[in-house]
Order: structure tokens, then C-alpha cells, then sequence
């Protein structure tokens, strides 16, 4: 862990570069672009993510004490939140900068403990996603991880921590989610120059701000297109209102 913690405190250098030079960037497109309809979809995507951890946390409602035994195959009650924490080993969609841009610190929390971890902790408030503490589709801190980490449950948690849906098709939509990532990844990856360690809403907005000669035209087309669909199914099934 400590070998850990030194690498991500190594690369938190080398990102505060990157982020102000991104930040100079995007300063620049800001004065330079045109408030373009494409414009607008990508600060609603920058909007949702930006905004989301601001959010309280809420806890799934729990089943009635002694609810009849569900015969439809869904999970109910302790084996429900059981199972709904199990989604989470194979997610990692509110870690990853694909749902939020931030994490927001609590009261509770304890920056310079957090950063001693290798969180990159900004003016001791917050760190930005993608999370460096994210191993795959897990959190590297998981015993330490900050309140607000400790909170969120997805929409998908929700449902299947309160029986509505089954752990099965939380872990498809899940998984459409993720497919839906990866086509924008590849996209992303197919222009060039997008740094991985920006939120994926961020990176798209700079790409397509990037694109702006007829010759872009198709290609821009389907990157806004790749990212309006996953946004959309984020807000339908993940997000929480
Ligand atoms: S997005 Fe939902 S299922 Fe995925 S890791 Fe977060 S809380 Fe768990
Ligand atoms: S600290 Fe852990 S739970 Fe929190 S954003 Fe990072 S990887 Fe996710």
C-alpha cells in the first residue's frame, strides 16, 4: 500500500500539471468557441456530473419487517443488500469519471489522511475522477475511502437493495453501460489526444470542441451521438433526481 500511495502521490504531480494545462485549455475554448447546440449538450453532460455529488447520499428504503418470501426470483431484504454490494466489484461507474467529475469531502473526512492514501485531495475539499484509488473496478481504499464514497448508491443499488429489480438485470444494465463507455472510448481513442485521466464527459467536450472542420463532420456526429445515448441511459438508470 505504501509502494501505492507513493506512485499515485508521484502521478498527482504530474497530473496538477495536466490540469492546469487542461484548465488553460478549456479557458481558451471557452473565449474562442462559438455557443454552438453541440456546445450546450456538452456542458449538460459536464452539468450533471459536476452537480451530482452535491447531492445528500440516500439509503434504500428497507422491506417491511417480515415480508412474505418473494417467489419471482428477485433478492429481498439482508441478501438484497448483499447483493447489491456485489454489483459494485464489477462496476465502478461512480469511481471512474464516467458518472461524477468529483468527489465531494465531508465533514467527517480527513483530507490529509486521505491524501497520505494517494487520493489527490484539492484545496482540502475534494478530489477528482477518475479516482487514482480505483484498481479496475475497485476501490484501493475501500476500508478508508471518504463519506461521500460510503453513501451513494446508484439507482441500480437502490433497486435491487429494495427488491424491484433482481441483482441479474442491475448487473446487464450494468454491463450496456459499460459497453456504452467503451464505444465512446474508442471513439475518443480513434481522434487522439484525449487524456485518460479526465472525467469522460470532460474528455468528450474537449474532442469534439476539437473537431470542428467539415472533414470532422461525421466523426463528431458519432462521437455526440455515442455520449447522448450513454448519458441518457445514465440519467435513466443510475443517476438519482
Ligand atoms: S454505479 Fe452503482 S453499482 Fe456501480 S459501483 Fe457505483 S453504486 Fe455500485
Ligand atoms: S475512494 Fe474508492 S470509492 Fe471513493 S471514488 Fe475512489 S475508488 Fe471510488
Amino acid at each position: 500500500m505504501r509502494e501505492r500511495s507513493a506512485q499515485l502521490r508521484e502521478e498527482g504531480d504530474e497530473e496538477s500539471e495536466q490540469d492546469a494545462a487542461m484548465a488553460n485549455r478549456d479557458q481558451r475554448e471557452m473565449n474562442e468557441g462559438s455557443l454552438t447546440r453541440l456546445h450546450a449538450h456538452m456542458r449538460g453532460w459536464r452539468g450533471w456530473t459536476v452537480n451530482l455529488p452535491h447531492l445528500p447520499g440516500r439509503r434504500a428504503p428497507s422491506l417491511p419487517h417480515g415480508a412474505p418470501p418473494d417467489t419471482s426470483g428477485r433478492v429481498t431484504s439482508e441478501s438484497s443488500r448483499t447483493a447489491a454490494a456485489k454489483l459494485c466489484t464489477d462496476c465502478g461507474l461512480c469511481c471512474n469519471g464516467v458518472l461524477f467529475d468529483q468527489v465531494i469531502l465531508q465533514p467527517g473526512d480527513r483530507p490529509q489522511a486521505l491524501a497520505a492514501l494517494g487520493l489527490r485531495i484539492k484545496k482540502r475539499t475534494y478530489f477528482n475522477q477518475p479516482c487514482v484509488a480505483l484498481c479496475g473496478t475497485r476501490c484501493g481504499v475501500y476500508e478508508h475511502r471518504p463519506e461521500r464514497c460510503r453513501r451513494f448508491e446508484c439507482r441500480q443499488f437502490q433497486q435491487v437493495a429494495s427488491g424491484a429489480i433482481t441483482a441479474e438485470a442491475a448487473a446487464a444494465r450494468i454491463r450496456e453501460a459499460q459497453q456504452q463507455v467503451a464505444v465512446v472510448e474508442s471513439l475518443l481513442a480513434a481522434i487522439g489526444g484525449s487524456n485518460p485521466r479526465k472525467p469522460l464527459a470532460q474528455r468528450c467536450a474537449t474532442a469534439l470542441a476539437e473537431l470542428t472542420t467539415p472533414e470532422d463532420a461525421a466523426r463528431r456526429a458519432e462521437l455526440a451521438g455515442a455520449m447522448e445515448q450513454l448519458q441518457n441511459l445514465l440519467t435513466t438508470h443510475f443517476r438519482l433526481m
